[in-house]
């Protein structure tokens, strides 16, 4: 393949990746977008196999690369559960980081393959772009590694923090870029390499390790910002279009993704970054051993509330994390059909930051086949509480607790909820009395107009759905 044609070939995939996000932005686009993203990395794999003086031997090496990471990626995919999703994620980070960092090696050591001069004579330029990706690359993975390992529960989700910790982290920053500037002024010895590899991979786990388990998701959505800048840069020093747009497009995305997630849990980005937060929480997910309840509640059978919602107007389901562990989301929309058919107007409210990771109740409810009219944003759907006669909060807690509008003490202070409690009942739909994520007691259990159907969320609305049916 001619030169000419490689640089085309890049620029048709680089289109379909954009393509792709355009598509994933919706759920009724997803699959297309998908697609997209299939065709594009199909197109940019057999262009790289073509590129002119491409050898055999290389060919076979991308080809075994392929074949391995293909299976392993196609088994994980297929056995994964939605909820484990978050630590998949961070999981595959850490091997983009990594291959930052081996790319990095390989334009050190063999840079006349990449045109950018010869061992011990390499362009300024490019030393610059090579040590920039390799620390970014290191910071990545060690980072990734420490979330997965909260986020998978094999570390604790608590933060650690120390005396001293930022002043730290600051010194070690600036040490890396003093590291930095000597390796390209002293023409990109090995030993400095390393030395800066060494130093970011500490830096990685050093700057993860105080974040709280709640955090976890936005950190994940920032080491993907990250894996694309470190992408980004070693396109530059490889001379690879194809990876300088692929990156910058994954490093674009995952930053303004971090910013929608922090919008929407009311933080700032530099506060998740600085840690703390989960402290309180023990960064446990939600979903432990069933606490004793402390005050009354009122606690009703699933055969009061199908009578309840039977005679409802208008019901507003509210889905959260309890729905994607118990998988409840076909049942909810068979609930629903059976409420229609009574007459009634059923819609669902989705809080952004509802589940473990963004759109993950959309991707739920879309996989039960529900209309995308009867899905509403928090904004959208808040004025209707008022005038709903039901609001079914199944496996939902945090985004509805009314301590993020009244209590200053409290970590999820400021963060907007789904005003549930303005609706005449309110069921919730769990399997106790336990927190949410983030820890904090739910004042709504407690109110008069709730009542409380305990028990797994799948369970409890598939006895609704027989009584509805009697
Ligand atoms: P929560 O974590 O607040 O609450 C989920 C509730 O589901 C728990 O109280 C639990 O109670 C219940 N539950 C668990 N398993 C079941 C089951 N099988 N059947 C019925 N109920 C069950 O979830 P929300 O969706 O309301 O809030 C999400 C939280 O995650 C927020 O704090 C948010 O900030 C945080 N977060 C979300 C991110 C995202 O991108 N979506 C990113 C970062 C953080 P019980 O044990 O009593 O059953």
């Amino acid at each position: 393949m001619s030169h000419t044609l490689s640089t085309l070939a890049y620029l048709v995939a680089s289109i379909l990746f954009i393509l792709a996000l355009k598509g994933l932005s919706h759920p009724s686009t997803s699959r297309r977008g998908n697609l997209m993203g299939m065709v594009g990395m199909g197109i940019a794999i057999l262009a790289t196999l073509a590129v002119p003086g491409m050898r055999l031997g290389g060919i076979g090496l991308i080809l075994s690369g392929l074949l391995i990471g293909g299976t392993i990626g196609a088994v994980i995919a297929r056995r994964i559960q939605m909820t484990s999703l978050p630590q998949l994620v961070a999981a595959f980070h850490s091997l983009v980081g990594l291959a930052a960092v081996f790319v990095a090696a390989s334009a050190l050591y063999a840079p006349q393959s990449f045109g950018i001069g010869v061992p011990g004579d390499i362009h300024a330029q490019s030393l610059v772009e090579m040590s920039l990706g390799l620390a970014i690359g290191a910071i990545t993975f060690s980072g990734s590694v420490i979330a997965f390992a909260k986020l998978d529960g094999r570390m604790s989700g608590a933060p650690i923090l120390f005396k001293g910790q930022h002043m730290l982290n600051a010194a070690l920053g600036v040490l890396l870029l003093l590291l930095i500037a000597v390796f390209v002024a002293t023409g990109g010895p090995a030993w400095l390499f390393w030395l800066i590899a060494l130093l970011s991979f500490g830096l990685g786990f050093l700057l993860i390790i105080p974040i709280g388990g709640a955090d976890m998701p936005v950190v994940v959505s920032m080491l993907n910002s990250y894996s694309g800048w470190a992408a980004a840069g070693i396109g530059f020093t490889i001379g690879n279009l194809l990876l300088i747009v692929t990156g910058a497009l994954v490093g674009a995305s995952g930053a303004i993704l971090s910013y929608i997630m922090c919008k929407g849990m009311n933080r700032s980005i530099l506060n998740v970054l600085l840690g703390g937060f989960g402290a309180e929480a023990g960064g446990a997910p939600a979903g432990g051993g069933a606490a004793q309840p402390a005050r009354p509640v009122k606690s009703g059978s699933p055969e009061d509330a199908a009578y309840i919602m039977k005679n409802a107007g208008k019901v507003i389901i509210v889905p959260g994390y309890g729905m994607a562990v118990a998988q409840a989301q076909q049942v909810v929309r068979e609930m629903a059909d059976l409420l229609k058919k009574e007459g009634a107007t059923v819609e669902y409210a989705i809080h952004p930051v509802a589940g473990r990771m963004p759109g993950h109740m959309n991707v739920l409810l879309a996989e039960a086949n529900v209309p995308y009219d009867e899905v509403h944003e928090l904004e959208e759907i808040n004025p209707e509480f008022a005038e709903a006669d039901v609001a079914y909060v199944i496996g939902a807690n945090d985004v509805t607790n009314p301590a993020a509008k009244t209590d200053k003490a409290s970590p999820i202070y400021g963060m907007p909820i789904l005003d549930v409690d303005r609706a005449k009942t309110v069921f919730f739909v769990k399997r106790g009395m336990s927190s949410g994520y983030a820890g904090v007691e739910n004042e709504l259990f407690f109110r008069d107009n709730t009542m409380m159907l305990f028990g797994d969320a799948k369970k409890v609305t598939q006895q609704i759905v027989q009584a509805l049916q009697k």
